[in-house]
């Protein structure tokens, strides 16, 4: 990708005018991950992703590209936090948005972090990055349709609130799923596999495998969504999300987060041998 030098410009931008936390996942669910993540960098690979983050967890940075959204200074990064496929498309068939995508910027991010020469202060940034895309690119509204910008113009009602389809499954379901916050989600969730070692079933596949399997449940959250009875635009409040629908999908956040996390760690013992 032809980025490197505006990225450069952007890099010193953003160190320049340090960005508010906003949501992505939503920063609890980016937060699970990036604390799952951590537990199963080999010792090496910990040591010099703490060396990178100036000793900060990664967690602490997992929210950091999505605060940097809305900002006009960094609007190369704006498409960096999704990818779209109408229905019954494949990532791989779906016409790509020429700005980058979810799956390109983890690409981009891991090419980066591969090279050698490029400056510590790049390499954080393209960690900080890497952290927050992969967990994006498991967020299965990231990879809805184009028509309805991944779901923002799907309405649905969610306890007793006028929601969407991507709001819901950024953010809402998570906080209705379990009463936990991000470290009691990452400790319940991942509290049975070796630590310092990413699970190789969970682990297992490369970035466009995990890019399908996104787009994959984003299809099946399409059809499994109450729309109401009526054509959509007619119901414009949305079907209530039910009790049971939450019930159903817990499992499979619990899933994503764990594959996300472990995945990521792969990655990471896999750039720092
Ligand atoms: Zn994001």
């Amino acid at each position: 990708m032809k980025t490197g030098g505006s990225l450069v410009t952007f890099f010193i931008i953003a160190t320049l005018f340090p960005a508010t936390p906003a949501l992505g996942w939503g920063t609890e669910g980016h937060n699970a991950i990036a604390h799952i993540a951590q537990q199963h960098l080999t010792r090496r690979a910990d040591r010099e992703v703490t060396r990178l983050l100036e000793g900060r967890s990664m967690a602490y940075w997992s929210a950091w590209a999505d605060g940097l959204r809305g900002d006009g200074r960094y609007d190369l990064l704006s498409t960096w936090h999704y990818a779209n496929a109408d229905e019954g498309l494949t990532y791989a068939a779906a016409p790509k948005n020429p700005a980058g995508d979810v799956y390109t910027a983890v690409v981009e991010c891991v090419s980066r972090l591969e090279e050698r020469g490029t400056s510590d202060s790049l390499r954080a940034m393209y960690l900080k990055l890497l952290i927050h895309f992969v967990g994006d690119m498991h967020c299965p509204m990231h990879a809805g349709h184009p028509e309805d910008r991944g779901g923002n113009d799907f309405p649905v009602r969610f306890q007793s609130r006028a929601s969407n389809l991507h709001r819901l499954w950024d953010s809402e379901i998570v906080d209705a799923a379990r009463p936990w916050d991000a470290l009691e989600w990452a400790v319940n969730l991942d509290y049975g596999t070796q630590r310092r070692r990413p699970n190789p079933e969970l682990s297992a596949g490369e970035p466009l495998d995990w890019m399908e399997q996104t787009v994959v449940l984003s299809h099946r959250l399409y059809d499994d969504t109450p729309r109401g009875e009526n054509p959509r635009g007619e119901n414009p409040r949305g079907e209530t999300i039910s009790r049971a629908y939450i019930t159903r999908y817990t499992p499979v956040i619990e899933q994503k987060f764990l594959e996300a996390g472990h995945r990521l760690a792969r990655l990471l013992n896999e750039l720092f041998p």
